[in-house]
């Protein structure tokens, strides 16, 4: 499989580059404080400046002019440049700055100045104008508080100018100017302190607040996570509640269905009148017990059913089955439905369909007759008709009717337990609501699917799928 692979080395040449000057310039790691690390940054970049230049002065000014003296004054001073570069990145980087504007006064201040002293020159206190230099790179490399000393030394070198050199001139100019420059540049420092201050305290506000809402998430977090622990607790419980209530109602309907029998067989043996004669009326009450009876027995057994296949105790054994001979069983079963209800009743198997597939004939029955006992049951008039069909790997049974149809918001609910789209006291058709929760439950368990799509007043269509086996599987047993 291919793989990507990513590098972290730049490959471009101006990335080499960056990469280069940062391990020129950056501080050592044990200086955390960024304002320190910035100005160390700036201090060696700014050395390294000056050494760029002290070492193009070494090399390139014996070439312009060999008669130059100059040269042992730059090697010095790349000496001066080379140490306080090295000390720059570490937390002695003070040093360095003082180092640096030492070197700064001196190039371009103290030499100058004292150079030539022997011959008298009115002009010479113009050099102490460059007195600004130190000054102002003591504001770009050390702190507001520390510039203070290099302004007043500044000044009191100058002020003590035409001592050290009686034929000066007249110092005021440039003490003036230094004096003026220093102050501003002072105030400036003041108010860039004052916004980083300012900067400061957002920035520990924004960070107040950062865990301020870190904490309330971590708040919601542990809140969430105790809420998971008790809907997984309530989840077990329901879930063993379910298991519970499902062989509670296997045992109770079994328990029930036995005197059922027995009261259902000892009305039938009176009704026939083995039991002595019966007159008319005790005739209509023994019939009324019996088709209660039958309505009661029917609905144990619904309920029985929904417990086994929730429960997961259905088995579900296959069989060999043969379409044709199933639909005509189901046909006989049902024309006395249509007939009693004045319908036509049709029932069509594909040509194509396999004369032999596998599945649990007595539910795929139950399937069946469920959603035909529901057609006839809702269809007032018109007809009903069975279509069974196959795709590649389901078969299909599609229950059509042109009965009463049902809304559209009754069809979200339909399929769950003893709900009805009319559940009212007044209601029209009987039932009880479990026909179509079976008809799902068991398509499910035979890992199949039903659907419904309808019309008020024009009818319905129950569509089954399940899967086409043609070759024998071993038993599936429900979920
Ligand atoms: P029931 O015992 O009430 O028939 P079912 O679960 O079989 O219970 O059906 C639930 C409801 O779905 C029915 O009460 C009825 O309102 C609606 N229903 C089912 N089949 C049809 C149909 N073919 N035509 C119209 N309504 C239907």
């Amino acid at each position: 499989m291919a793989s990507l692979t990513t590098s972290t080395a730049p490959t471009s040449i101006s990335g080499r580059l960056q990469k280069l000057w940062k391990a020129l310039v950056e501080p050592t790691r044990d200086i955390a404080n960024l304002a320190e690390r910035r100005r160390i940054r700036f201090l060696s970049t700014l050395l390294l400046v000056y050494f760029a230049i002290g070492a193009f002065a070494l090399i390139a000014l014996p070439l312009i002019s060999p008669e130059s003296t100059t040269q042992l004054g730059s090697f010095f001073a790349l000496l001066f440049v080379a140490v306080p570069y090295v000390i720059s990145r570490t937390r002695y980087y003070q040093l360095a700055a003082y180092i640096l504007i030492l070197v700064v006064a001196a190039v371009s201040c103290f030499v100058p100045f004292f150079a030539g002293s022997s011959a008298p020159n009115p002009n010479r206190f113009s050099i102490l104008y460059f007195m600004v230099f130190p000054v102002l790179v003591s504001s770009m490399v050390l702190s507001t508080r520390a510039v203070i000393p290099v302004i007043l030394l500044a000044l009191g070198f100058i002020a003590s100018a035409p001592i050290l050199q009686p034929q000066v001139g007249n110092i005021s100019g440039p003490f003036i100017m230094i004096a003026a420059a220093s102050i501003l540049l002072y105030v400036f420092l003041l108010h860039r302190d004052g916004l980083e201050r300012d900067r400061q305290v957002e920035l520990q506000n924004a960070l107040k607040e950062a865990e301020l809402a870190n904490a309330t998430i971590t708040n919601t977090n542990a809140e969430v996570s105790s809420k998971n622990q008790e809907l997984a607790r309530a989840n077990a419980l329901i879930r063993e509640h379910a298991r519970l209530k499902s062989e509670f109602l296997a045992t109770m309907s079994h328990e029930l269905r036995t005197p059922l029998n027995a009261i259902r067989g000892f009305t039938s043996i009176m009704l026939e009148g083995m039991g002595g004669e019966v007159d008319d009326e005790a005739r209509h009450m023994l019939t009324r017990i019996n088709s209660n009876g039958e309505r009661l027995l029917n609905l144990i057994n619904d309920v029985l059913d929904i417990a086994k296949i929730e429960s997961g105790r259905l088995e579900l054994v296959e069989e060999p089955l043969n379409m044709m001979e199933l639909s005509d069983q189901w046909k006989q079963q049902m024309s006395v439905l249509a007939e009693r209800s004045n319908l036509d009743f049709e029932i069509s198997v594909a040509p194509d369909f396999p004369s032999l597939i596998y599945g649990n004939s007595q539910r795929i029955t139950q399937i069946i007759t469920n959603l035909l006992s529901n057609a006839f049951k809702f269809t007032k008039a018109g007809k009903v008709k069975l279509e069974i069909s196959r795709n590649p790997e389901k078969w299909t049974a599609r229950v059509i009717d042109t009965g009463i149809g049902i809304p559209p918001h009754a069809l979200n609910f339909i399929f769950e337990e003893f709900r009805q789209v009319d559940g009212s006291s007044k209601r029209e058709f009987g039932g009880t609501g479990l026909g179509l929760a079976i008809v799902r439950n068991l398509c499910r368990s035979m890992g199949g699917s039903v659907s419904v799509i309808s019309e008020l007043e024009k009818g319905s269509t129950f569509t089954v799928q399940l899967p086409l086996r043609t070759e024998s599987v071993s038993a599936i047993k429900a979920p």
